[in-house]
Parts: C-alpha cells; sequence; structure tokens
C-alpha cells in the first residue's frame, strides 16, 4: 500500500556546523521529498531528553542529548509517498560505517553519534514528533 506521509527530518549539529544543510536538503528535493516545514533551533538538554525518551535506558542516552543539544539543528517535515521508510532508506543504517553507498549517512556521517540526520522510524513516532516541534 502506498500513501503520502509526513516525516519529522533533522539536521543535526555535526552537518549543520558543516554548512551541509542545503546540500542535504537538496539531496531530499532531488528525491522527490517535499519540504512542508523547516526551522534552524537550538533545543536545551532538558528538550533533547524529551524528544529522545523512547532511548532513556539505554547507554548512549546522556551523551546522545548533550550532543543533539550541542549546537543549531534543521527540524523539517518531509513528505512523499511512503515518506517515513522513504527517509529511512534515504540517510542509511544508524552506524556510518554500515551505510549504504549514496545514502545520507554514508557520505556524510562521521561516527555512529554524530551520523548526521535523525528520521522517524513509525507512522506514530512521526505524529509525535512533527507535533514535538511545529505545534507552537
Ligand atoms: N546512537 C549512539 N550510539 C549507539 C546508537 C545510537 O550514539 O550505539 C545515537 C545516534 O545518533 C542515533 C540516535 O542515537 O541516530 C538514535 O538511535 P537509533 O537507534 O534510534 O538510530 P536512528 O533511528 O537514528 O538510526
Ligand atoms: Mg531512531
Amino acid at each position: 500500500m502506498s500513501e503520502i506521509q509526513k516525516t519529522l527530518s533533522i539536521i543535526k549539529p555535526d552537518a549543520v556546523e558543516r554548512n551541509l544543510s542545503e546540500e542535504i536538503k537538496s539531496i531530499f528535493k532531488k528525491n522527490g521529498f517535499e519540504i512542508i516545514d523547516e526551522k534552524k533551533i537550538k533545543i536545551t538538554k532538558e528538550e533533547a531528553e524529551k524528544f529522545y525518551l523512547v532511548h532513556q535506558s539505554k547507554p548512549f542516552y546522556n551523551e546522545l542529548c548533550s550532543y543533539l543539544s550541542s549546537g543549531p539543528i534543521i527540524v523539517m517535515v518531509l513528505s512523499k509517498e511512503n515518506a517515513i521508510i522513504a527517509n529511512r532508506q534515504l540517510m542509511g543504517s544508524t552506524n556510518p560505517n554500515d551505510a549504504e553507498e549514496g545514502t545520507i549517512r554514508e557520505k556524510y556521517g562521521l561516527s555512529i553519534d554524530k551520523n548526521s540526520v535523525h528520521g522517524s522510524d513509525s507512522i506514530e513516532n512521526a505524529k509525535k514528533e512533527i507535533e514535538f516541534f511545529f505545534s507552537n
């Protein structure tokens, strides 16, 4: 089944810092995604902890939240047919060393933590994550 979906994408601090935002946005557009909302923000560690609450019990939680709040990020709502899975495919594996040729993380990711982009992993999480950043 295919349907037009929305998903949340984040260009993480490592990529914003290296001025890769425009290049990454153009990759999304080239791959048929429409950027229907976007903003550049810097979040607090407390906000990062809330956003990544599903990872609360993981050993990397604290560092992950420090990292996501360490510098400006670009949060975007992307839209496309089957956007959630399509974005996950375009991003590549969490660890850039395992990411498939041509994926964003393979191209730009520095390490398993500084992997340049975030993308929602399910319809339910996409909805929650879009609301988290774009509910005003
Ligand atoms: N992460 C990390 N160490 C790990 C696994 C994940 O630092 O061993 C970070 C990484 O930045 C990743 C984020 O935690 O993007 C969320 O992890 P998840 O497993 O949800 O990966 P993703 O959905 O981002 O591919
Ligand atoms: Mg995830």
